[in-house]
């Protein structure tokens, strides 16, 4: 039995909370954009919430979940889908969202702290013509380090492809939850350790993160009448080098008529896409747009003063505003690798899988990837469906459970398994998600 308010007296002027109201907030996430984790996570619940504001109380607070074995689960702004951040055997929440320094921006790199809110960084960092290379559509709110942590890619991945490819993280300061907690650092390949290992081995305190060169952006509707013609447009734009893109978001009807905001320019919830593109690509884009017989219903100069955000209604934010209106949808996370497999299955399916396709870079190439909506009826129909797509050559990253590897990665990440054991030995870190920690 851990006695907490030794624990609080012990952790002296960092910031606790103890309202149960408050701690429940603060142990959540959007698990519950799936039924199925709906019903297991709901009750879960954190026992303490710590709210560090250095690198130094943050190491006190390793020192002491190692020495009364309490159980902590690191926290970021709690965007994350897959009850990433939950506690599931209570403990204590690091809410890390006070740690939001940024140190440096130069040469086209930053160093900030780990809570830092992404939105936050990049109004600096576009300061000096620089933006990042990839942001969630939760950007707004959502922390660097929950990110790394949880996060796969987004708006930008056309270009810079996914978080994990070498190149897109230089440097990590993680601390341990040895015997003595320590602040150590990884660089470049060995930042993979902790690289969306969903905070099981390590608090990231501070990152070293490449930037982008930043243009003046502008968001787009084109709609079409054939829903594979918007696919094939998708993909020509994705392949065509000389236009300068970095949102590549494709709806089928009807999905744009649950986006109340756009009604306007989306009045019949018309086959679209969403794109976000450089000012000094717009010729170009409108000739691609005309030879795909497309219509361009909106455009809208990002640098200029407005209230929509396209990119607030892409990636798996189509999923929240479709949820808004059709509590009882749910989503996939497919890799479709060509636009026949798209076909294939927005065929078979029809209006049960409701097809959205995001343009992603994979391995150097352009790939319709899906966040498709699912009218969700039963579990066993849920995954019929997921089976279907993986039996016919689609790979699926299942966001309906929580477990680390039967997400995307399908397999034990060897190099994780290997950090967890050396820096989280009592395996305090997130409990209950990493499966090659639980079978060890
Ligand atoms: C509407 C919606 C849209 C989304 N769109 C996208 C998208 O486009 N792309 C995408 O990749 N994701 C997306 N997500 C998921 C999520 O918003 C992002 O991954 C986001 O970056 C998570 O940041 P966060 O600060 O909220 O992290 P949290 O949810 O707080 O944490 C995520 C994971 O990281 C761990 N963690 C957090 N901070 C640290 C730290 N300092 N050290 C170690 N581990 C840490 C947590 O323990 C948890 O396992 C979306 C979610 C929603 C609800």
């Amino acid at each position: 039995m851990i006695n907490y308010p030794k624990i609080i007296e012990e952790l002296g002027n960092i910031k606790t909370i103890q309202n149960l109201e408050e701690v429940k907030k603060l142990s959540q996430d959007y698990y519950y954009f799936s039924p199925i984790l709906a019903s297991i996570l709901q009750d879960k619940t954190a026992d303490l919430v710590v709210i560090p504001t250095s690198e130094k109380e943050v190491l006190k607070v390793a020192q002491i979940c190692v020495k009364y074995q309490i159980p902590i689960t690191v926290r970021g702004a709690g965007t994350g889908n897959y009850g990433q951040c939950i506690p599931l055997n209570g403990g204590i929440v690091l809410d890390m969202t006070q740690m939001k320094k940024i140190h440096w921006i130069k040469s086209g790199v930053a160093c900030v702290d780990a809570g830092i809110k992404m939105s936050v960084l990049e109004r600096e960092t576009k300061k000096q013509g620089w933006e990042l290379r990839m942001i969630p559509s939760t950007y707004k709110i959502a922390t660097l380090g929950g990110f790394i942590g949880g996060g796969s890619g987004g708006i930008g991945s056309i270009n810079y492809g996914q978080l994990r490819d070498r190149g897109n993280l230089n440097k990590v300061r993680v601390i341990t939850l040895e015997k003595e907690p320590k602040i150590i650092e990884l660089k470049g390949d060995e930042t993979q350790q902790i690289n969306h290992a969903y905070g099981t081995n390590g608090i990231i305190t501070q990152l070293e993160i490449p930037l982008a060169p930043t243009y003046n952006w502008i968001d787009i509707i084109v709609t079409f009448d054939d829903f594979i013609t918007s696919v094939k447009f998708g993909q020509a734009l994705a392949d065509s080098d000389g236009i300068i893109k970095k949102l590549i978001s494709i709806h089928a009807k009807p999905i744009a008529s649950y986006f109340t905001a756009l009604k306007s320019y989306l009045p019949k919830g018309e086959n679209c896409a969403l794109l976000t593109i450089a000012e000094n690509s717009l010729y170009p884009l409108q000739e691609l747009v005309n030879e795909y017989q497309g219509k361009i219903t909106y455009q809208q100069d990002l640098s200029k003063e407005n209230n929509i955000n396209l990119i607030e209604f892409t990636w798996n934010h189509t999923t929240f505003h479709v949820r808004n209106i059709e509590p009882n949808i749910t989503y996939l996370q497919t890799f479709f690798f060509t636009i026949d497999k798209v076909e294939e299955m927005y065929n078979y399916f029809g209006d049960e899988v409701m097809m959205h396709l995001e343009f992603l870079r994979v391995e150097g190439k352009a790939i319709p990837a899906g966040l498709q909506l699912v009218k969700f009826s039963t579990e066993e129909r849920l995954n019929e469906i997921i089976k279907y797509h993986e039996k016919n050559g689609a790979f699926i990253a299942n966001p309906h459970t929580y477990i680390l590897e039967d997400g995307g990665r399908k397999k034990i990440d060897i190099e994780q398994l290997n950090f967890k054991k050396i820096v989280d030995p009592y395996g305090l870190m997130n409990q209950g998600k990493m499966k090659a920690w639980k079978n060890n």
